[in-house]
């Protein structure tokens, strides 16, 4: 585990980090690059920033020695600077990530036998207060902008030796969650922009199948989720009455079940092979009951779905307790003899607190650190 103080070190010039290849190619032009170039130049970067990795342009080579020099002088690739990184017994790791702007944010790699999935956060915290979430707790919240999103998972590779991109099968990170800090579907624009570029196919071509974006139900936004993105869906239900979910996702009172469910019977390109994943934490004496497994399989009927048991991941000062195992097995087999897949989520770092539910950056806290006068 490292620890160093927030922020990421001031660097000159625009940060290339997370532009679309048109916006690329006008910082080149605004640098001096002639504009019948700017294109192919932009093209020639992309290849050395999502294939390789670089964050250097010396090592650019297909690109003249004078103009890398130009181009160093005058912009940047920014990465967010890794303030601590943390290993849990299981393999999964956790960092801890500032931004310029001494933000911080919580990634999360979780390592299996035929996959690596890398859950990345969509804001600085979250505007929503789900009573069971941490992240809900804490109070400094702000949207990542599209660099920083997708900068979480360029750290990640760094980390993890994962350059140039791997083609086939064999990639350490294979598949990305939008599961992190935040509500990503509150901040669709720059959640939408990393993930296209984390999908173009000449630099890190990652399919869109093996992306999934959840949200708590922000109803209005699901449509444009599918038919701009065609991610894979999950949508964290964890109630089957609106009495029971208004409390535990206060969204709810805005979007109710009904209408959730609508939004989901419309999801572009749902079908058994690309079904919705509906995300269920199991609290105990809240939402477990064999009535509340039965009357989920009823809301559900119809819809191309799986059904993903989350034991409650508890944390300090949390109002709930997780499900017996009984108890899940239970409902994990009324949904399954329903004809619904029900996998329950084993809890992956709980250890280092990385677990679903878990993440808080505390970056009220770091700050107060920061700035609180040195110990005499
Ligand atoms: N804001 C989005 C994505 C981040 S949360 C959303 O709510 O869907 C990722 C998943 O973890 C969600 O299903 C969320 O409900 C679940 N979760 C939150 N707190 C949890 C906890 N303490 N234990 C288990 N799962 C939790
Ligand atoms: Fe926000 Fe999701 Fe946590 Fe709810 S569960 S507070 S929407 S991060």
């Amino acid at each position: 585990m490292t620890e160093a103080p927030a922020g990421a070190a001031p660097a000159a010039g625009a940060d290339l980090t997370g532009l679309t290849r048109d916006e690329l190619a006008a910082e080149l032009v605004a640098v001096g690059v002639p504009s019948a170039e700017a294109r192919m130049r932009a093209g020639q970067l992309w290849h050395w920033l999502y294939f390789h990795g670089l964050t250097d342009f010396a090592g650019m080579s297909t690109i003249a020695k004078p103009l890398r020099q130009q181009l160093a002088e005058r912009l940047h690739i920014g990465r967010p600077r890794i303030l601590r990184r943390q290993l849990s017994a299981d393999g999964t790791r956790k960092w801890l990530l500032a931004f310029a702007d001494g933000n911080l944010a919580e990634t999360v790699y979780i390592p299996e036998e035929d996959r690596g999935t890398l859950c990345v956060s969509s804001q600085v915290g979250c505007t929503l207060t789900c009573k069971f979430c941490h992240t809900g707790t804490q109070k400094l919240v702000r949207n990542l902008i599209a660099a920083e999103i997708l900068g979480q998972f360029l750290v990640a590779r760094d980390e993890l030796g994962e350059w140039p991109t791997p083609t086939g099968e064999r990639r350490l990170i294979s598949n990305i969650v939008m599961m992190g800090m935040g509500e990503p579907l509150y901040n669709f624009e720059a959640v939408a922009k990393a993930l296209r570029i984390v999908m173009d196919e000449r630099g890190i071509a990652l399919s869109r199948r093996r992306i999934t974006l959840s949200t708590s139900g922000v109803v209005p936004m699901i449509e444009r989720c599918g038919s701009e993105l065609g991610v894979q869906l999950a949508i964290s239900l964890h109630a089957v009455r609106d009495e029971v979910r208004d409390e535990l996702v206060p969204l709810n009172r805005k979007y109710p079940i009904a209408e959730l469910l609508a939004a989901c019977r419309r999801y572009p390109r749902a079908s058994n092979a690309r079904r919705i994943t509906f995300e269920y934490v199991m609290l105990q004496g809240v939402n477990d009951s064999e009535a509340d497994a039965r009357e989920l399989v009823r809301l559900i009927r119809g819809i191309p779905a799986k059904v993903n048991l989350i034991p409650f991941n508890p944390w300090p000062g949390a109002p709930y307790r997780c499900s017996g195992p009984t108890a899940i097995e239970r409902f994990a087999a009324i949904v399954n003899r329903a004809g619904y897949s029900s996998p329950v989520r084993t809890p992956r770092g709980r250890d280092i607190m990385a677990a679903c539910g878990q993440l808080k950056s505390d970056s009220e806290r770091q700050r107060r650190r920061q700035t609180a006068p040195a110990p005499a």
